[in-house]
């Protein structure tokens, strides 16, 4: 049960729903994805508020369930958003999304703050969701993690965005698309040139694929193969590069015998996660030796 009342119940399936808003996460791809719980929401609501009605219309023809659509995203004029909240006073009214879990760059955001001002209930069922997926297949820390939906499409502001998350110490999952993926890989490969990076692409379908690795390979690799479909970048955290002195001392010697002192402990604290005014001071003393 969330705030506003009763409307997870949804174990007796002869019952008819409760009204309110059931937010209904749907397949990213392999249609087999569908949850028992949806597939029961869907077939016992009275209408669907989705994103495109040609989209989800396929997704109800193949699980055989016809329902009244209603074509609803956050930029919905104000009266039809309105007029959709007062039939969840009597109606029991699902919300999808093309694919995945509503409200996950989706609409739905202002539907369920809406409902919850007005008291409407409002509960969700979980379900299929692209960043989850990827985080989960990439193999790259997962303890925490922040989910920055796309990053821009301006070229500076993209780098700016990553440089603002550069000292965010997680995994960092971003939606992207193909033809933006070699750009963005470059602007990692300028702003967080050490990060371990993976790229998800077709999750759950035939051609699903994992790749992980720097940045500069993955450009290489993809500039050779141009990825199709759809794909979830992520980027592995400042590296935790357990250093000893022995490792310091021996990474700062290599970067003295061509940077400055300034530069090779900037490079080093890059490389190392170690504070870069104590390799600066440990350079100058390894310079005097
Ligand atoms: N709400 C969806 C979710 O829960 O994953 C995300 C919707 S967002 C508009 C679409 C983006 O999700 C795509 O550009 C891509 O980055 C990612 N995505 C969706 N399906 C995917 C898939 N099968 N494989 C990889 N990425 C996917």
């Amino acid at each position: 049960m969330v705030h506003g009342g009763r409307v997870n119940d949804t174990t007796h399936p002869e019952k008819c729903l409760n009204p309110g808003l059931y937010i209904v996460a749907t397949p990213i791809g392999n249609l087999g994805d569908i949850t028992m719980r949806a597939i029961d929401i869907l077939t016992r609501c009275d209408g669907i508020a989705c994103e495109d009605t040609r989209v989800t219309g396929k997704l109800l023809k193949h699980l055989g369930i016809s329902k009244p659509m209603w074509r609803y995203d956050d930029h919905s004029e104000h009266r039809d958003r309105t007029r959709l909240l007062e039939s969840m006073r009597d109606r029991a009214v699902a919300l999808v999304s093309d694919a995945g879990t509503p409200l996950v760059s989706d609409p739905g955001y202002r539907l369920v703050n809406d409902c919850r001002a007005e008291g409407i209930p409002v509960t969700a069922l979980p379900g299929p969701c692209a960043a989850i997926t990827a985080l989960t297949l990439s193999g790259l820390p997962n303890d925490r993690f922040l989910f920055a939906g796309f990053l821009p499409s301006k070229d500076k502001a993209r780098r700016d965005m990553l440089a603002e998350l550069a000292a965010i110490d997680t995994t960092l999952v971003f939606y992207e698309t193909s033809p933006r993926l070699t750009k963005s890989l470059e602007a990692v490969a300028e702003v967080l040139p050490n990060r371990e990076v993976a790229v998800a692409r077709e999750l759950t379908k035939l051609h699903e694929e994992l790749r992980r690795g720097l940045p500069h390979g993955l450009i290489a690799y993809f500039e050779a193969n141009p990825p199709r479909g759809e794909i979830v970048l992520l980027v592995g955290p400042p590296v935790a590069f357990a250093a000893s002195e022995e490792d310091a001392d021996a990474m700062l010697l290599e970067a003295l015998e061509t940077m400055k002192t300034s530069q090779a402990a900037a490079q080093v604290a890059k490389a190392t996660g170690l504070d870069r005014k104590a390799l600066y001071a440990r350079a100058m003393e390894l310079r005097r030796e």
